[in-house]
């Protein structure tokens, strides 16, 4: 009998994500993972340098992490989360609000989407609790916060949500306070906020990711979370992407002095071993849904809210980062980072070169406008792989995002990759 492979039985059942169906290049089928590799079927390896859409943190199939669940595995695998509770969760909590002090409370959800849908409807009843009249949303321009119609509302209006637009709540979005823009953004804020209608403002601090790795400096973000403070406007910062030490702290709004009330986490939260998202919240907000009038609940759940396998693989990476290994592997990959970002900026195929923590972006000059659907995009899905590494641009924005473990070696050969790239353009 024919055997059929993988990648012939996925093109003719699966539909991939954030993938045009039409003319789709069969999917490499991968069967393991081992630090920052991936393998495929023939023995192939792949230098994971986007660590998986930013999820993977310690590297894969790490052998701690992977104990850790199986033993969770073999006692509790999960459990209903309303009424009952478990230690991983509780653990997980508590050490989540021990490496972010002012937040008080922790609310488990399912991914980073979720995370998000949670702080806005977290903010929307905490006014309406409250009996104040405050619904609208400010955000940043070009921001992503998800794919659920929350989430979707408050990321910009562009070709991910173009179907979509009629069905989005409406939210002002304020320019990026990028080098130069600064003013403009807080201007238009204190416009807004004077209004008083405004309940809550979000953002991706200090790194814009899908957005093609927007970057902008602390001391910008601290003046508008300062506007939002003396406005009474709640502040979301969905560290979905920078938080765990992404940005070289554990999260990026460790780089201010303003601190938000609600912090969105997922991704690395779990090493990049399962979905899951956390919502932390400040007392004032969790106090407003402290009644005896029980209309006052925060009606929000998931069925697999606080995973107890879950929960143990997120207690796990939490162990190995409090571990000075993968810290002082941050540290060095922070410097490659830096190092790289002076390289490449000088390199005539580069528009800019930009840098924070562990992110190094790269805007390659094409005959197109930097956007989401720029042609570059495709031959970067198509060259790299046969050479050993897995990156997947932002349209004409290329950058590296790699878990923590990647070795020095293999970075250099991301980055030399890169170089022998652009000369083919
Ligand atoms: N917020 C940010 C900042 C993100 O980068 C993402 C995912 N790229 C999300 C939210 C949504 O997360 P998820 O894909 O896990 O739903």
């Amino acid at each position: 009998m024919k055997t059929v492979s993988v990648s012939q039985r996925d093109t003719r059942y699966v539909w991939h994500p954030f993938t045009p169906q039409l003319d789709m290049e069969p999917p490499v089928t991968l069967v393991r993972g081992e630090g920052a590799l991936l393998f495929d079927e023939q023995g192939n390896s792949y230098i994971d340098a986007i660590s998986s859409w930013w999820v993977n943190i310690h590297g894969h199939c790490n052998a701690y992490i992977t104990k850790k669940i199986s033993e969770q595995l073999n006692r509790l695998e999960h459990a209903i989360f309303s009424g009952f509770t478990h230690e991983p969760a509780v653990r997980l909590a508590e050490r989540l609000l021990e490496k972010v002090p002012h937040m008080h409370r922790v609310f488990f959800s399912d991914d980073g989407s979720t995370s998000v849908e949670v702080a806005l409807k977290m903010t929307f009843q905490f006014f309406h609790n409250k009996g104040e009249k405050k619904t609208k949303v400010v955000a940043l321009e070009n921001g992503y916060h998800g794919d659920t119609f929350g989430g979707m509302s408050a990321g910009a209006r562009n070709v991910f949500n173009r179907a979509f637009e009629n069905f989005l709540f409406d939210v002002v979005h304020i320019p990026v306070p990028v080098k130069g823009m600064e003013k403009a953004s807080l201007e238009k804020l204190e416009a807004i906020v004077s209004g008083g209608e405004v309940a809550a403002f979000i953002f991706e601090p200090l790194v814009q990711g899908a957005g093609g790795m927007v970057m902008y400096d602390a001391p910008a973000l601290d003046a508008l979370l300062a506007v939002c403070r003396k406005h009474n406007v709640l502040t979301i910062a969905d560290e979905v992407m920078t938080g765990f030490f992404r940005t070289g702290k554990f999260l990026a709004t460790e780089y201010c002095t303003q601190q938000p009330d609600i912090v969105c986490l997922s991704k690395g939260i779990t090493g990049g071993y399962f979905p899951l998202g956390a919502t932390l919240c400040t007392g004032e907000i969790y106090n407003a849904f402290l009644s005896a009038d029980k209309t006052k609940t925060f009606f929000h759940g998931h069925s697999y809210t606080a995973n107890p396998t879950i929960c143990a693989a997120a207690n796990a990476s939490l162990d190995l980062l409090e571990q000075e290994e993968p810290l002082g592997n941050i540290r060095r990959m922070v410097s490659f980072m830096q190092e790289q970002q002076q390289v490449f900026a000088s390199h005539e195929k580069v528009r800019e070169a930009r840098c924070t923590g562990t992110i190094l972006a790269l805007e390659i000059k094409t005959g197109e406008a930097t956007e989401y659907l720029n042609p570059l995009a495709e031959k970067v899905h198509v060259y790299f792989p046969p050479r050993g590494v897995i990156l997947r641009p932002l349209g004409n924005v290329v950058y590296i995002l790699p878990p923590y473990c990647t070795t020095r070696e293999q970075l250099e050969k991301i980055a030399n990759e890169i170089k022998l790239f652009l000369d083919t353009l």
